[in-house]
C-alpha cells in the first residue's frame, strides 16, 4: 500500500475543483483496501472514497481524511450466467461493455452515468426510470472491522440515497441481469446516449445533477430555468445554459464558486416556489450550503 500526501482532488473530480486530500491511497486488492482502512482507523482518520468523482464537490481547503480510489482487481468486471460481478471501482462503462458482450441486458440505463459500481450504490444512481436498487443482488462492504456481503435491503436504498455503514467502502457488487440480444442492447444505448447529448451538457466539466428533483410538479432543472438562472455565472462556474440543474466549470472555477451558485439557486427556488432544494452532489470536506432566505 502506497500512501500519498496532499493529492489535489481537482484531478480526481469531473468538475475539476477541490483542494488536496490529506492522505490518498489507490487500493488494487481487497487486502490493500483492508490495510488502508485499518491504517485510517488506527490514525483516527475519516475515510472517503472517490470513484470517478462524477458527483462530488470537494472543498477548496482540501479534505482532512484518507481518500481512497479503487483500481486494479477492485475495478474489474466479469460475467457468469446472468450475474455481472464488479469491483467497487469498476466503471459503469466497463460493466456495460462486459454485459453487452455476454448478451446481458438491464444495465443500459447506466450508459449515461459516468461513475463506478461503488458510487452507483452509494448514490443509488439511476436514469430513465431505473436505478441501482433494481439490478443489485448483493454488495461487498469493507470497514475497519472486516468485509461482508450485504443484501440491498440492508442499505435503505431510495431516490439517490443509501445508508451504508459509516466509514464503509463498497468493495464489490453483483448485479442480476437478463438475456437480451446484443443488437437490442446496442440500439437502446445509442438511443439513450443521443437523448442525453440533446438535453444535458455532456461535453462540459460538471458533477451531474446539482439538486435532487423535489416532490413538486417541476423538476429541479425546469424550476431553476424558470427562475431565470440558465447562464448565471459566479467566478469560473456557470449554471449550464443547456440544463439548469448542472453547473459547468468554464475554466478556473473553484468549489466556492459552485457553492455560491448553489446558494443562489436555493434562494431563488425558495423565493419563487417555496421549495427547499436538497443537494444531490456529495460535499466533501468543510463545505456548507447557506439556509435559503425568503
Ligand atoms: C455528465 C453527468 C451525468 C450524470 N448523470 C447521472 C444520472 O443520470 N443519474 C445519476 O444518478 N447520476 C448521474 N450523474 C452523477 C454520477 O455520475 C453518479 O452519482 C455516479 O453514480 C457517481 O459515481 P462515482 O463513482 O463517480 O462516485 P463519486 O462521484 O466519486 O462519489 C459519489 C459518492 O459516492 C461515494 N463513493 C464512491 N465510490 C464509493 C465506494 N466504492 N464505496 C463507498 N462510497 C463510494 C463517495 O464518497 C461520494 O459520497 C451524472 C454525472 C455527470 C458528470
Amino acid at each position: 500500500m502506497r500512501l500519498e500526501r496532499d493529492v489535489p482532488l481537482a484531478r480526481l473530480t469531473t468538475i475539476g475543483t477541490g483542494g488536496p486530500a490529506r492522505a490518498f491511497v489507490r487500493a488494487h486488492l481487497l487486502t490493500e483496501l483492508e490495510e488502508a482502512l485499518h491504517h485510517a482507523s488506527a490514525d483516527g482518520l475519516e475515510v472517503v472514497v472517490v470513484g470517478l468523482g462524477s458527483n462530488v464537490l470537494a472543498a477548496d481547503a482540501g479534505v482532512d481524511a484518507l481518500v481512497l480510489r479503487l483500481e486494479g482487481e477492485l475495478a474489474e468486471a466479469t460475467t457468469s450466467g446472468e450475474v455481472l460481478a464488479a469491483g467497487g471501482g469498476a466503471t459503469n462503462a466497463v460493466c456495460l461493455h462486459r454485459a453487452r458482450a455476454a448478451g446481458l441486458g438491464g444495465f443500459e440505463f447506466a450508459c449515461a452515468i459516468p461513475g463506478t459500481a461503488g458510487g452507483g450504490v452509494r448514490m443509488n444512481a439511476g436514469a430513465y426510470g431505473r436505478e441501482w436498487a433494481d439490478v443489485l443482488t448483493r454488495v461487498l462492504v469493507s470497514t475497519a472491522e472486516g468485509t461482508d456481503w450485504l443484501a440491498p435491503s440492508e442499505l435503505s436504498l431510495s431516490y439517490r440515497h443509501s445508508e451504508l455503514p459509516p466509514g464503509s467502502v463498497v468493495a464489490g457488487v453483483e448485479y442480476r441481469l437478463e438475456r437480451r440480444p446484443v443488437d437490442e442492447i446496442k440500439a437502446t444505448v445509442a438511443k439513450l446516449v443521443a437523448q442525453r447529448k440533446a438535453t444535458q451538457p455532456t461535453n462540459k466539466r460538471t458533477f451531474g445533477s446539482v439538486f435532487k428533483n423535489p416532490l413538486a410538479e417541476l423538476g429541479a432543472g425546469r424550476m431553476l430555468e424558470l427562475c431565470g438562472l440558465k447562464g448565471h455565472r459566479i467566478g469560473g462556474a456557470v449554471i449550464s445554459p443547456k440544463h439548469a440543474n448542472f453547473i459547468e466549470n468554464e475554466g478556473g472555477a473553484t468549489s466556492a464558486d459552485c457553492v455560491a451558485l448553489m446558494n443562489e439557486a436555493r434562494h431563488r427556488a425558495r423565493e419563487q416556489y417555496g421549495v427547499a432544494l436538497e443537494h444531490e452532489v456529495a460535499l466533501l470536506g468543510p463545505l456548507e450550503l447557506a439556509e435559503p432566505s425568503t
